[in-house]
């Protein structure tokens, strides 16, 4: 075991210019900002509600918004000072007004009280680590796990303790830990993995005492050597070497979606409209290990991101900044190196949404801020090529998304698996036509949820 499994590609996919420009720049630590804005709606599921009034002071990890849904995940401050204001902002992802609490700092960053049980960067005594880890129940670390608000990392911000509650229909024999950082730019996991290496495999272990699958495997691409190699000798100095296994994948864009993933590395095609569990399958992003890690072990929530910062700044970086931070004071403090780079990309290129307004704050579910020149090339017709097809990695006809939306057909649209798009991108980087077709795509999907919500 720990042994290295090269893997070739299952499914399609490309290898794109990958332009990581971050590749080497170690996480900065940022200072804690003089205000934050922390709005309510920030994983898949239930929102939360606020616990918290205008005037309440709160302290740095404090709770200030829960709901009672089982799929949601609370949300706490991420500095300490006093709520200024509850108001309303808007939602990038929804267009819909959103509530949001925001925070002036004391300038104190003064935490809640916390209760460690181990702390990673002081002692590298893993026997002792691990016979705490193994003393923990499983209940016990799920209510961790959902009480420090954690969710899915990666970008799908879906709450984890909910992710690792397969029903009992659902038999998990692997796990795999998500280490793929397919899209250009982005190396906030890659520096995870090098800097927080052990934090992370901690946070695995958790994981599979969670779940207790057979197998577990650490994913990462052939382009990250220096990782693999990295968490090769911890797995061995961590005593972990017997039960984890990395496998080395080809660094072809979409490896990292989580379908793509489990066809890649054991062989599984989760159904059309199915989930991983349904192929006994959980994956997890490794920023959502690092951050399991941190709750169950250092008795800490999830109050900031790693994040990079790249493209077309004097400065680009990997930071960790608290949830909140707007993101102009972000994109200041790395300089755009001309103003013509106007176009700020939250996430990455492919499948990245542009940022609308500047204040928007760094939310749980972002992971990269991005600046490129603004250009959009004229859409022409559609000329049946076929290379939206035959590129696509869920097998799906991109080319009738556009047909179906333009026309409102929202049967063709359900007929032809719109939900299992999961907007890579891939169609519209390969269209001649220049045909937008995630956008096609997200409105198709926006018409078929409102034609279900009317029913
Ligand atoms: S965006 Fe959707 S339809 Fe287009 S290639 Fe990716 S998965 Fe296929
Ligand atoms: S790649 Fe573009 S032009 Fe070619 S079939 Fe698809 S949508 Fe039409």
């Amino acid at each position: 075991m720990g042994i290295l499994i090269r893997k070739k590609s299952k499914s399609r996919g490309l290898h794109l210019p990958e332009n990581k420009i971050t590749d080497y720049k170690p996480i900065e630590m940022l200072p804690v900002p003089e205000e934050v804005i922390i709005p309510l709606i920030q994983n898949i599921g239930a929102p939360c509600s606020f616990t918290v009034e205008k005037k309440e002071e709160v302290k740095t990890g404090q709770k200030i918004a829960d709901s009672k849904s089982f799929v949601s995940a609370p949300i706490h401050s991420s500095i300490s000072g006093k709520i200024k204001k509850i108001s309303k902002i808007l939602n990038p992802a929804t267009g819909k007004l959103m509530e949001a609490a925001t925070i002036g700092s004391d300038g104190e960053d003064i935490w809640v009280e916390r209760n460690p049980l181990y702390d990673i960067e002081k002692s590298q005594d893993y026997i002792r680590l691990m016979g705490i880890m193994d003393s923990l129940k499983k209940d016990e670390m799920l209510l961790k796990i959902r009480e420090a608000g954690i969710v899915g990392l990666g970008g799908a911000a879906f709450p984890t303790h909910v992710k690792l509650s397969p029903p009992p229909d659902k038999d998990i024999d692997t796990v795999i830990l998500n280490g793929c950082e397919c899209e250009p730019y982005i190396t906030a996991d890659h520096r995870i993995l090098l800097e927080y290496g052990r934090q992370v495999l901690a946070g695995l272990y958790i994981i599979t005492r969670i779940l207790q699958p057979e197998n577990i495997y650490i994913a990462i691409e052939d382009n990250k050597e220096d990782a693999i190699d990295y968490i090769k000798g911890l797995l061995s100095e961590m005593s972990l070497d017997k039960i984890f296994r990395i496998v080395s994948l080809p660094s072809r864009y979409p490896m990292g979606a989580e379908k793509t993933l489990i066809k890649t590395v054991v062989d599984r095609s989760v159904p059309m409209g199915g989930l991983p569990m349904d192929v006994g399958v959980v994956v997890n992003n490794v920023g959502t290990a690092k951050a399991i890690y941190e709750a169950v072990i250092e008795d800490t929530p999830l109050i900031s991101k790693v994040m990079t910062i790249t493209g077309e700044f004097n400065n680009p970086k990997n930071v960790i900044a608290r949830i909140g931070t707007p993101v102009s004071s972000l994109v200041e403090l790395c300089g755009l190196k001309d103003e013509s780079y106007n176009k700020i990309i939250i996430g990455g290129p492919m499948m990245g949404n542009i940022l609308l307004d500047s204040d928007f704050p760094v939310i749980k579910g972002f992971n990269c801020i991005l600046a490129i020149e603004s250009r959009t090339p004229r859409e022409r017709n559609c000329i049946n090529c076929g290379r939206c097809v035959s590129v696509c990695p869920m097998n799906l006809e991109p080319l009738t998304y556009v047909r179906n939306t333009k026309n409102r057909n929202t049967e063709g649209l359900s007929n032809y698996y719109i939900q299992d798009c999961i907007e890579c991108g891939l169609c519209a980087y390969v269209c001649p036509s220049n045909i937008p077709i995630v956008g096609y795509i997200k409105a198709g999907k926006a018409m078929l949820a409102g034609e279900k919500k009317a029913k």
